[in-house]
């Protein structure tokens, strides 16, 4: 009798805690890419519509957190839902290689043990994600490309499709611009610039999706997924499959993942800077996010980010015109945001 009521008093001292800490508690936080993303030039169907994907996408991680799984399994469900979608650069809206194919790049990372997973240049798997999730965990290796990477996913029992799957109107139109202005020789200075063909799209380097998760057990997850850069050439890879540079987690600092021109992320490293900031400074989440962007931004590279702590603070700083982004807090509450 007395265990008993002992044991409803901690029920009811738990469950007022988390009422207490839910109002700002956050636990998924997600980004659809970064770039020249301003209202004058959004239609208000397709903005109603990357807003019904990226609330979808947080509605499913979060389901996936309050049924009990894994930081993990949210990130890899909520990234499904944005690989599946054709508006963002990642599984079936991936932009196109200067040769017209679709090479994707993806990786994942777990916080609590910091192992994780990652494949580059893929072309025949449906969700890159999940083949990242499977490296790190049916294997022994961090990365793998290409083929091999493929043949393992079809081997880890994942979804392989005709690479004819990938195509989409919109970004193939958008390659046939890119040559263009690459003929002209003027693509390589990445700003809108006025050419005889118009304004140069910079956002040819942008679109990348990614999730960052904080479970019941106070777990955290971080991942990454995209098509890499328009008319990318030469079996390019960027920074979203390289672990430290897109994507980072670690459960004593933050899970990150990132958005942008990805030479500039990998030569800084921006995932793990943010995370040994925060390691070896003691800088808040948002503190140390913000001072790499701005080594970043320092270089004359652009884009985002989004970093969760192991608190459940957030941040979502990008020094571009805006960027596709959301959070649910631990009540569930749901919020998306495009521009600045
Ligand atoms: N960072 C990605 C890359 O460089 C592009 C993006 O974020 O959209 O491949």
């Amino acid at each position: 009798m007395r265990i008993k009521f002992i044991m409803l008093l901690l029920c009811v001292f738990a469950n007022t805690s988390f009422a207490q800490d839910a109002k700002e508690k956050y636990v998924l936080v997600i980004h659809g890419g970064a770039g020249t993303i301003l209202k004058k030039n959004m239609s208000a169907e397709k903005e109603a519509a990357y807003r019904a994907a990226l609330t979808l996408a947080l509605q499913t991680g979060y389901k996936t957190l309050t049924s009990g799984k894994t930081s993990l399994d949210a990130v890899e469900a909520t990234i499904h839902i944005l690989e599946d979608s054709p508006l963002f650069n990642a599984g079936k809206g991936a932009v196109f290689t200067h040769d017209g194919r679709n090479e994707m790049d993806a990786s994942v990372m777990d916080g609590k043990t910091l192992m994780a997973g990652a494949v580059a240049g893929v072309t025949t798997i449906k969700n890159p994600i999940s083949a990242a999730r499977a490296v790190m965990e049916k294997s022994e290796h961090v990365m793998m490309v290409g083929q091999g990477a493929e043949v393992f996913a079809k081997q880890s029992g994942l979804t392989i499709v005709n690479p004819k799957y990938f195509y989409t109107k919109e970004r193939w139109d958008g390659l046939q611009q890119a040559i263009k202005e690459d003929s002209i020789k003027t693509v390589l200075d990445h700003g809108n610039k006025k050419t005889k063909l118009g304004t140069i799209n910079r956002d040819y380097k942008f679109g990348t999706v990614g999730a960052v998760a904080l479970d019941k057990s106070g777990n955290l997850a971080a991942g990454t997924s995209t098509g890499g850069m328009t008319n990318k050439k030469y079996g390019r890879v960027g920074d979203s499959p390289i672990i430290g540079a897109g994507t980072y987690a670690n459960n004593a600092t933050a899970g990150i993942s990132c958005t942008g021109w990805g030479e500039f992320y990998i030569r800084n490293v921006v995932a793990h800077d943010i995370s040994a900031m925060m390691e070896y400074k003691n800088l808040s989440v948002a503190d140390a996010a913000k001072a790499v962007l701005d080594k970043v931004g320092k270089m004359g590279g652009d884009g985002g980010l989004i970093a969760l702590d192991k608190l459940g603070n957030v941040t979502m700083p990008f020094n571009t015109e805006g960027m596709y982004r959301g959070t649910v807090t631990a009540d569930g509450k749901i919020e998306v945001q495009i521009y600045k």
